[in-house]
Parts: structure tokens; C-alpha cells; sequence
């Protein structure tokens, strides 16, 4: 759709081009699934929300799997977009689920997906959410030795038994990770050191251990560290397999990173699938009746996803022009860089109905909160704005309405729809 963009607005802004391809231009009108956002707004009766793509979602989903070993099985992690409609349409396009919540949990199987392939990691369960886990059948990722012994307690308890897998906490970690979840003390997983001395006391009923489960870090851009962590895993793999006669899978993680801002050159996808290729071929022997698992988050639904708001009023600041509008942090923290960023920067956006029109002078977009924290755009290039313009901020599939403070100010909550 790029070539009914105006080359100034796709100048400006290095990433929009990747980020608008997975979108539709009608009269410079912005188009999700289709529809206008005076449309979606018709649909909603709201002036401010996120919009799903399904084609989006859909064409994401095939590309990787072109590019991937076919023996590789993609899981979605339903913390990047917990949405209903599109955790439905996610059940429909990969072959497992991640949970980390006894709500995550009912999501995904009330999404269709069978329970043996939903697996439920995170740090902190209660005795409540095992229990839940156990009735529902789903495997437990076990983050700590105590962890495992609630576990077992709750199966004599239940009379029952329980597939889980063991969540390791690496000696090395994911190099160049926006967030670094392994290598040294960390508050996710069984350190490496301790993993060996558990195996007899997990394999001796009433669980039974199939798999193992690394997860070293999000937001990754890079092939080679991805690479080269997985290589890592599978070395580890060598020394773990001849003492689990069980085990049915190997959860290698993800990380693969979304490139939201200006300098963010996208993962070479070409380079990650050559080189798990190679990876898998080279540790044949070590997977051989393995599945391999690759767990993703953001990769899989962040292109898909724009929020959208309304200019409300716009005004002068010592020279600075200010576009007030209906969104902000409340709805969509990451995008205001108080969500895990160092650094604030402008993820891609638009004025969504002047696509076709040339930029003109810098402005500042803001919302309604009253704290200078509430910024949706710094000194980004855009057409002249007027009100009633519809913003939208584009590569917000992923960790947006559900990851924000949404009772913040007390505007009430988003809406959202995926079409
Ligand atoms: C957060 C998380 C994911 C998803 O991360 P993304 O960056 O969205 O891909 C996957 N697995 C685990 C264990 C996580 O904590």
C-alpha cells in the first residue's frame, strides 16, 4: 500500500513503511480489516480504540512458518494480547498456547485449544491455580524446586498425576534482549546448577516430566544472538535427554522482537529460520522424537494491532504545536515509553484519514492526562492536523490495552475489536 502513502510521511518516519504493509489505503484513508476508523467508530460507538487485524494475524503466522523447520511448533503467549477474538483466532493458526494466569488459562481453552497443548509458566502460582491446572490438564512449567513439591502434594492430594515441564534458568543469557529473563539471579526458573539434582525426585510419580522449558528474554532483534542462545539450549539439551526417558518436547523460547522505533532494523527472519535449519540438523541425534516449541509473544501479534484516537484540540507552546486527543497512557503505556523503555521514542504513527497528504510542521501529541508523562508522539513529521483527526499509533498488537493503567484519570476503559 506504500505507494498511496506520501513519500514524505514514509521519509520521515523510517519504520512506517514495514509497519502500514500489513494494511489497506482507500482514498488516503487509513483502512484495519477493511474498514475506515469512522467506520470501526460507527461499530464501536467510541471515538478511541485498538483494531485487529485477522488477515494481518494470519499472513504473520504463515510467513514464519515458511520460513521455519515445518517440525517446529509455534505457541502464542497469550500475555502480548489476551483479547478474546483474537486469542480465538490465534487458536485457530498455531499449535499451542502460553499461559501464566488461571484467567490466561480458561482464555486458552475456551479459545478451542486442547489442554495437553496449553502450558502454564510464571513464578508466582498459588496452590489455587496448580489445582486448576491439574483439573484442566494442561502442562505445568515448575519455576522452582518448591513449586514442584506443591505439585506433587496437590496430585496425592487429587489423586491424579501431572504432566509437567521444567523451566530452566541457563548459564547464559539472550544477548541484546529489550528484557533479559535468564543468565545469573533471576527470579524465573530452576538455575541450570540445580536442574540435574532435581530430575530424580521429578520423574518419580506423581508427575511426570516431559519437557523442558528456556526462556531467556523479549524483544530481541538480532538472529545470530537468537541463534546462538538456541545452539546454547540445545548443548544443554545433550547432557538433560539420556536422564528423562519421558520427555516429549524441548520449549526453546522466542524473543523475536518487533521494530517499533526509528533506529530498529526488523529480524532477519531469513537468517533465524536458515540457521535453526542448520541448528536442528546439526542436533538431530539429541531431538530425535522431540518436539521442538517456539514460543512467541509480540512477534506474532504487535503488526497486527492499531489504536486509535481522536484530535480533540489543538494549540501553540512557545512555538511548539500541541495535538491534544482522546488516547493516551491509560490506554496505551508502552506507546509512551513509561512500559520497560530506557529511552522514549515514537512508535510509527499517522493521522490515519491523511495518508495521501505531505508532512508539515513538527508536532507534539499528547493526551488528556494531566501528567507530562501522557505523550503519544514527540516532534514527529506529520500533515497538517486538524480536529476530529483520527491518530493512530501503529505496531500496537501486543502489550497494549491489557499491559496499560487503565483506570488511570478514570476516562474508562478502551474498546476493542478485531475485524
Ligand atoms: C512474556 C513471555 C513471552 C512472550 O514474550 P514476547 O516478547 O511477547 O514474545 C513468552 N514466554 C514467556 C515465558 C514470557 O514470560
Amino acid at each position: 500500500m506504500s505507494d498511496k502513502v506520501d513519500n514524505s510521511q514514509l521519509s520521515a518516519q523510517p519504520q512506517l513503511g514495514a509497519a502500514l504493509s500489513a494494511f489497506s489505503c482507500v482514498d488516503g484513508m487509513l483502512c484495519i480489516g477493511g474498514k475506515t476508523p469512522a467506520q470501526i467508530s460507527a461499530m464501536l460507538d467510541a471515538e478511541v480504540f485498538y483494531a485487529y487485524d485477522r488477515e494481518a494475524l494470519q499472513c504473520k503466522v504463515q510467513r514464519l512458518r515458511h520460513m521455519l523447520p515445518a517440525t517446529v511448533k509455534l505457541h502464542y503467549a497469550v500475555k502480548a494480547n489476551p483479547y478474546g477474538p483474537v486469542v480465538r483466532q490465534m487458536a485457530s493458526l498455531v499449535d499451542g498456547m502460553d499461559v501464566a494466569s488461571r484467567r490466561e488459562l480458561l482464555l486458552a481453552l475456551q479459545s478451542g485449544m486442547p489442554a495437553s497443548h496449553i502450558s502454564f509458566a510464571g513464578p508466582g502460582k498459588t496452590d489455587s491455580e496448580l489445582a486448576a491446572a491439574i483439573a484442566a490438564g494442561c502442562v505445568v512449567h515448575l519455576e522452582s524446586a518448591t513449586e514442584m513439591r506443591r505439585l506433587q502434594r496437590l496430585c496425592l492430594t487429587a489423586n491424579t498425576t501431572a504432566q509437567v515441564a521444567l523451566r530452566i534458568n541457563p548459564e547464559f543469557e539472550l544477548k541484546g534482549s529489550g528484557m533479559k529473563m535468564a543468565g545469573g539471579a533471576k527470579a524465573f526458573g530452576i538455575d541450570q546448577s540445580q536442574v540435574f539434582a532435581l530430575l530424580d525426585e521429578v520423574q518419580q510419580g506423581p508427575l511426570q516430566l516431559i519437557g523442558f522449558h528456556l526462556y531467556c528474554g523479549s524483544q530481541n532483534l538480532h538472529a545470530d544472538a537468537i541463534l546462538q542462545s538456541q545452539r546454547q539450549s540445545l548443548q544443554l539439551l545433550t547432557q538433560l535427554r539420556p536422564l528423562c526417558p519421558d520427555l516429549r518436547f524441548f520449549n526453546l523460547g522466542g524473543g523475536f522482537g518487533v521494530p517499533y522505533f526509528p533506529a530498529d532494523k526488523p529480524l532477519d527472519l531469513d537468517a533465524v529460520g536458515a540457521g535453526m535449519h542448520g541448528l536442528l540438523n546439526e542436533f538431530a541425534a539429541t531431538i530425535a522424537g522431540l518436539e521442538i516449541v517456539l514460543e512467541l509473544g509480540r512477534y506474532l501479534v504487535a503488526d497486527a494491532g492499531v489504536y486509535l484516537s481522536r484530535v480533540i484540540d489543538i494549540k501553540t507552546s512557545h512555538g511548539s504545536t500541541f495535538v491534544v486527543t482522546n488516547g493516551g497512557l491509560h490506554h496505551h503505556l508502552a506507546n509512551s515509553g513509561n512500559f520497560g523503555q530506557v529511552v522514549r521514542r515514537n512508535y510509527p504513527v499517522l493521522l490515519a484519514n491523511k495518508l495521501n497528504q505531505p508532512v508539515a510542521g513538527p508536532l507534539q501529541v499528547v493526551g488528556p492526562l494531566c501528567t507530562p508523562l501522557d505523550v503519544l508522539a514527540d516532534k514527529v513529521l506529520l500533515p497538517e492536523p486538524d480536529i476530529g483527526d483520527w491518530f493512530a499509533v501503529l505496531q500496537s498488537g501486543a502489550y497494549g490495552a491489557s499491559a496499560s493503567p487503565q483506570g488511570f484519570l478514570s476516562h474508562g476503559a478502551v474498546a476493542e475489536i478485531l475485524l
